[in-house]
């Protein structure tokens, strides 16, 4: 799945690749897939998109917008996969679930892996899960400072009930952090996935903050992670302190191993000496 990073770096170079283009055919893809959400129907959405020029490309947390001028925008969210620019003359991909074809004969495929949701901005911003993620704070934004962090966390309305693991993915507070960044995340911030929202110290408020600015601004300086692929099949070049790849090899702070954990749906990847 892409994170915040990931999203900013396939914005940034659809806005300087495609930016200003004309479709002339586009689709929702080849065939269809159990796991893709389309709003509207793929018949619909096929039908919307030639004739319109590509406008700004934008992203929101783990979603990508990508403007259909005159009156459309398209959102790309919640999604693993590959959102790929292909020259005029290459060949398209396997499978995919999204493709536009514009004026020169450049062309623009999305496929997606594991699931995904494609929609027009009008039914995106209609679902229930971009509502409840509607007040969260992007933690690239000017917006995202030390004290509003703390103030996040404090008013966070489960914190007895959820773990700190459950306030960073969610997406209600703060934007565009999955399961992924969040390890690196809680390790620098030296705090244990499993801790109730509401134990958390100032201390570590504060650690927390600083850990997640630093790992998302140099993710996004990094084109993301090594992990994910940039519109020319390129992958990223952070890589992730803690994940499936470190388990067992010695913690960079203490030396002590790092550990694998089951919790909520995905695996953590912990020191367990350094995070309490
Ligand atoms: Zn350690």
């Amino acid at each position: 799945m892409i994170e915040l990073p990931e999203a900013v770096t396939l914005a940034r170079q659809l806005n300087e690749t495609i930016k200003g283009k004309r479709i002339v055919e586009g689709s929702a893809g080849e065939s269809t897939h159990k796991w893709v959400f389309y709003k509207p129907c793929r018949e619909k959405l096929a039908k919307l998109l030639p004739g319109k020029k590509v406008g700004d490309v934008t992203s929101a947390g783990r979603s990508i917008h990508i403007g259909l001028e005159p009156n459309e925008m398209l959102v790309i969210d919640e999604f693993g996969g590959k959102v790929l620019y292909h020259d005029p003359g290459a060949g398209l991909p396997k499978k995919y679930h999204l493709f536009l074809k514009f004026e020169d004969n450049s062309f623009f495929t999305v496929a997606i892996q594991g699931w995904g949701f494609i929609s027009t901005l009008t039914e995106w911003k209609q679902s229930k899960w971009v509502i409840l993620r509607s007040n969260a704070i992007s933690p690239f934004g000017v917006e995202f400072t030390s004290e509003r962090f703390i103030d996040l966390v404090e008013r966070y309305e489960d914190k007895e009930k959820d773990s700190i693991k459950t306030f960073f993915t969610n997406g209600r507070s703060v934007a565009g952090i999955g399961n992924s960044y969040l390890q690196d995340i809680l390790f620098c911030g030296k705090v244990h996935p499993k801790r109730k929202v509401t134990d958390i110290t100032t201390s570590e408020k504060k650690a927390l903050y600083r850990a997640v600015k630093d790992t998302i601004e140099q993710a996004i300086q990094q084109n993301g992670r090594t992990s994910e692929r940039d519109i020319f099949d390129k992958p990223g070049n952070y890589s992730p302190i803690m994940d499936r790849y470190t388990v067992g090899k010695p913690c960079p702070n203490c030396g002590t191993g790092i550990q694998k954990i089951g919790y909520l749906g995905g695996s953590c990847y912990i020191c367990s000496a350094c995070q309490k």
